[in-house]
């Protein structure tokens, strides 16, 4: 069901449920609201088409459709490679589980031939059932051994409406047909584009990013994504006019070999997620991230605590079981959105609709989960909203924050720029917010003793103690040129220098760099080629460290 959007999904399902009882509605309903071709769920390098074809992998583009063979049974089976290493499939299992997501091989569903062609694949012809809900149909719509008239006539109607249904699509053929092939070649158009621009993508990453803290001892520091982040707490990026998450962008740009790359574009992230080390969703150090399986995502995140085992829902669509469980953890308080969203493989908002009422209000009361639940992620009596806008990272300010930064503008020992830089994230009303009071007004600066054990992480002082400027004398600020500032972006890009060198180098102030870093100023100018940075080599100031990658 998640290729029907918003408004149509709703309708689908409950057509869809009572489709055995009164065919006709979900009959005229797929022809309108179904795409023409989709990627199957499970084997994504196969396209399946609304009219009963399947197309891929690419490589055999040329061949057409996968043929069909018919079985003993009559049912028709294609070419299909199946997780239990079954190399083919029944064909309205394949058409059913890639348009309606069902599982391939739920064996608790039958699916049934709506006019009683065990050939006719068309998917309006098609609906999942239960056995028992079969048998009903069989009854009703003339196809059991004992079969009244009124049952014949009925099967006749469904059988007329299906028909107009498959000369309309076989007018379509070609069109059809086309769709499926766009899909399948533009995997291969983005993984070549991919190949191409993953300078310029690497770039965009690092220009893109702060320095963040260091998670744990020999890890690294976490590059903290500035650009737009998910609600559930990722970063996003746009290139080539895809999004994707920002750390997987990342992942494949500093480290994927041609094939995971081609696979990531082939298959998207279905089988392969890029996990984090560092537990830190919005990092997108290369370093702090690897390769896995979903599963194995789930066990890295619950070994290090960060995550419960609940069934596997990614994917699924919410039944009315899960929403009464959804409610209920929501009525404990004791989990934010982001994280029962993620449990039951759904967005965040998707999870304040619940909550609202504004969907799934015919669905009465609450009930206790029956999988074991996640660690609390707010503390009882906290407010989960604030919990939330953290997770979300629009504001990862936390107490310790706070009080910290009141300490730093207190002691007088720090300019303002300084002390913002020292917390990228929060912004700048939020700080004037807590330098004024106005926000946070609960909380105390630290004492000089609970923020001696910060001292190692804080930014020189600027400042001296007695409120003497200590910093260098201005010089009066020259404006860069052109040339001087694609230099100095050539040389962010490269890494190696620590950003005191750059701004003594060009004769700027730290927090200069640090904006054309972020590309606040100069965004649109390209950086200087790397074969500038050969030829002035020995006008520029040594290296404070290797270069990065
Ligand atoms: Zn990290």
């Amino acid at each position: 069901m998640m290729l029907l959007n918003d408004a149509a999904r709703p309708m689908a399902t409950s057509l869809m449920s009572r489709a055995n009882e009164d065919p006709l509605p979900w009959i005229t309903f797929v022809l309108g609201n179904f795409p023409l071709a989709v990627r199957h769920p499970d084997n994504p390098e196969y396209v399946v088409t609304i009219d009963g074809r399947v197309f891929g992998p690419q490589s055999s583009l040329k061949q057409g459709a996968q043929k069909e063979r018919e079985g003993d049974t009559g049912y028709r089976s294609i070419s299909f490679p199946m997780a239990n290493g079954a190399k083919s499939c029944l064909l309205h299992r394949v058409v059913v589980s890639a348009f309606l997501g069902v599982q391939l091989l739920d064996e608790s569903l039958d699916v049934n031939h709506l006019d009683g062609r065990k050939d006719n694949n068309f998917l309006p012809n098609l609906v999942p059932c239960t056995p028992r809900q079969n048998a009903i149909y069989n009854r009703d719509f003339g196809l059991a051994a004992t079969v009244t008239a009124e049952a014949r006539m009925r099967l006749a109607e469904v059988r007329v409406s299906i028909d107009e249904v498959i000369v309309k699509l076989e007018s379509m053929h070609d069109e059809i047909t086309r769709a499926a092939e766009d899909l399948l070649k533009e995997s291969n158009r983005l993984f070549l584009r991919f190949l191409r621009e993953r300078e310029g993508i690497q770039a965009r990453i690092r220009s893109s990013l702060v320095e963040g803290p260091e998670i744990r001892d020999g890890l690294g520091p976490c590059w903290v994504w500035t650009r737009p982040l998910k609600p559930n707490g990722y970063g996003t990026l746009t290139a080539m006019n895809v999004q994707k998450d920002a750390h997987a962008y990342s992942y494949y740009a500093f480290k994927g070999t041609r094939e995971q790359i081609r696979d990531w574009f082939w298959k998207g992230v279905k089988h392969l997620d890029v996990c984090h080390e560092c537990d830190v969703r919005h990092c997108v150090n290369p370093d702090h991230l690897n390769l896995g399986t979903r599963q194995e995502n789930v066990d890295q995140m619950t070994s290090r605590g960060r995550k419960p085992l609940g069934p596997d829902r990614w994917n699924t669509v919410l039944d009315e079981t899960a929403i009464r469980e959804i409610r209920w953890m929501l009525e404990q308080k004791l989990w934010t959105q982001p994280i029962i969203a993620d449990l039951f493989g759904v967005s965040q908002p998707t999870i304040a609709e619940v909550k609202s009422g504004r969907k799934w209000g015919h669905v009465h009361g609450s009930q206790k989960p029956g999988f074991d639940l996640p660690l609390a992620d707010v503390q009882e009596g906290e407010n989960p909203r604030f919990r939330q806008a953290e997770m979300n990272g629009k504001s990862v300010v936390t107490n310790e924050n706070v009080r910290l930064l009141r300490y730093m503008k207190a002691s007088n020992r720090w300019s303002n720029d300084t002390i913002m830089l020292a917390f990228p994230h929060i912004g700048k009303r939020t700080f004037f917010g807590i330098v004024t009071g106005r926000s946070y007004s609960n909380l105390t600066a630290m004492s000089d003793f609970e923020a001696s054990s910060y001292l190692g992480s804080l930014p020189p002082v600027d400042f001296s103690v007695d409120g003497a400027d200590l910093r260098a004398p201005r010089e009066a600020k020259r404006p860069m040129n052109e040339a001087q500032a694609a230099l100095l972006k050539r040389m962010l890009l490269e890494g190696g220098w620590r950003r005191s060198t750059l701004a003594r180098h060009f004769g700027i102030t730290e927090t200069q760099v640090s904006r054309v870093a972020l590309g606040k100023v100069w965004s649109r100018l390209d950086a200087a080629p790397v074969a500038s940075l050969v030829e002035l080599a020995a006008t520029l100031p040594p290296r404070d460290a290797p270069p990065t990658r």
